[in-house]
């Protein structure tokens, strides 16, 4: 951990973790506020100054930042943008799709829900089939 990380984790941590929250992802080229460059582009916002900042995946996780994702539309919106090849896009883009129609009861099978997981690296937290037997 270098000296900047150490100093905006300390600060974070004064400010009160639980007034931060994670907005939006991007995937591209950029810095995280401890200035290691990144690829998982979280920006997270201050609820009560609507301060804005830039940070990755791993200090997010390291200061307990986690992603909630209050829609399957969030979270399919953003798994769409993680997706490194164009067949997950199709396999994410084709419950996009279903979307209009089923919404928040949209029911995935446990091999799509683990395709899911592993492109977003985060739980989808909607039944799957062998749920709901
Ligand atoms: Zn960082």
């Amino acid at each position: 951990m270098n000296n900047k990380a150490h100093h905006f984790w300390n600060e974070l941590q004064d400010n009160n973790i639980t007034n931060w929250e994670i907005i939006s992802i991007k995937i591209g080229e950029n810095k995280c506020c401890c200035g290691t460059p990144i690829k998982n582009i979280y920006i997270i916002k201050n609820n009560l100054t609507n301060e804005e900042k830039i940070i990755g995946r791993f200090c997010a996780e390291k200061i307990g930042l986690k992603l909630s994702w209050k829609t399957k539309a969030d979270y399919l919106g953003n798994a769409f943008l993680m997706c490194r090849t164009q067949k997950e896009k199709e396999f994410v883009r084709s419950f996009q799709d279903k979307l209009p129609k089923w919404n928040q009861s949209l029911i995935i099978s446990k091999p799509q829900k683990k395709w899911l997981e592993d492109i977003t690296k985060h739980k989808w937290k909607g039944k799957t089939w062998s749920d709901t037997k």
